[in-house]
């Protein structure tokens, strides 16, 4: 059962985010597997107790206050990994990038769009991540999740809801324990050197040297936010240690000591001057927390 050794009180969510901003959370719990997961959850839900399910933390901006309840990681303990043939299962917490690298390393091809996403499992799914062409969507085979009523289930991708940055998982509060991708068989250098391309590609365009949480802005639809955001002459706009990236407009970046509350008021600048320039409302891909 959790004790000590995976429980954390105020701990700084700077440490757990890629954005490196974010005040203490009263409780910081590490389940070291799915029944462990359960169980804390059950206590949780029974106390009434608030609780936010962290992945890698890469699509998060937490609050400089912090997160008043249990912040419930999935990254420590839910690390299972087996491959079968040409499918690979993951728990929620496995690195999305381990993935991709296990399945190069199997020869199976699918998962190298995601060699480069920061994001693990869960989080993956939660909001079906994608990049350059690929998105979960098109190599999952199932997801097991765990419902609001602590049964679990295990559900086809079709019946997953999965569209641009969303997905039922989002909509109804389900918990991912694990996904299985369904890959195909292909010559390993292959699968290596698009991997090596995707990377190189996103080194040359994105501000990977500064803690952000990526794209901050979903895709709006019959644009591009980089560009508006950029056209708008936007880029390097800063409030206090957050900054729009000079090398890629579609990113806010924390400078050095960022507070969550710089980054807010450069993304409430930018929504204001873009729908003021071009009639566009950009939503937020980032969620707040706290
Ligand atoms: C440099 C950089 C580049 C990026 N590039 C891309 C990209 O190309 N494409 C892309 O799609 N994204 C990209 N991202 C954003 C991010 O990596 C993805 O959105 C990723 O899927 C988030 O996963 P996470 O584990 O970090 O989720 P977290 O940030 O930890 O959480 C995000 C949401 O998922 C929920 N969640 C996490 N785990 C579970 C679970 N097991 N069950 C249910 N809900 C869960 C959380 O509660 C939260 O609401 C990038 C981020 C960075 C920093």
């Amino acid at each position: 059962m959790v004790g000590e050794d995976n429980v954390e009180l105020a701990e700084p969510m700077s440490e757990h985010t890629t954005f490196e901003i974010g005040g203490p959370a009263d409780l910081y719990v590490m389940p070291d597997d799915v029944e462990e997961l359960r169980e804390v959850l059950r206590i949780l839900d029974e106390a009434g107790e608030p609780r936010f399910l962290l992945g890698c933390g890469s699509d998060l901006l937490v609050s400089d206050a912090g997160y008043r309840g249990a912040i419930v990681s999935l990254t420590e303990g839910l690390v299972g990994v087996n491959a079968e043939g040409k499918e690979l299962m993951c728990e929620a917490g496995v690195p999305l990038r381990e993935a991709s690298e296990m399945a190069c390393e199997l020869g199976l091809s699918g998962l190298e769009f995601a060699c480069g996403i920061p994001g693990s499992i869960g989080g993956a799914c939660f909001m079906n991540a994608g990049a350059y062409g690929g998105c979960m969507a098109d190599v999952l085979k199932s997801v097991r999740v765990l419902l609001a009523d602590g049964t679990t289930a295990t559900l086809p991708v079709d019946e997953l809801g999965l569209g641009y940055r969303k997905s039922r998982i989002a909509d109804e509060g389900m918990v991912v324990l694990s996904a299985t991708f369904r890959l195909e068989p292909a010559d390993q250098d292959r699968i290596r050197e698009t991997m090596d391309d995707l990377t190189q590609r996103r080194e040359e365009k994105q501000p990977l040297d500064k803690p952000s949480a990526g794209s901050t802005f979903k895709r709006p639809e019959g644009h591009f936010a980089g560009k508006l955001i950029s056209d708008a002459g936007l880029m390097g706009y800063q409030v206090g240690r957050a900054a729009v990236s000079k090398k890629h407009a579609g990113f806010v970046v924390n400078l050095g000591g960022a507070t969550a509350a710089d980054v807010h008021a450069v993304i409430e600048h930018v929504q204001h001057e873009v729908e003021h320039d071009f009639g566009v409302r950009l939503e937020p891909e980032v969620r707040f927390l706290g």
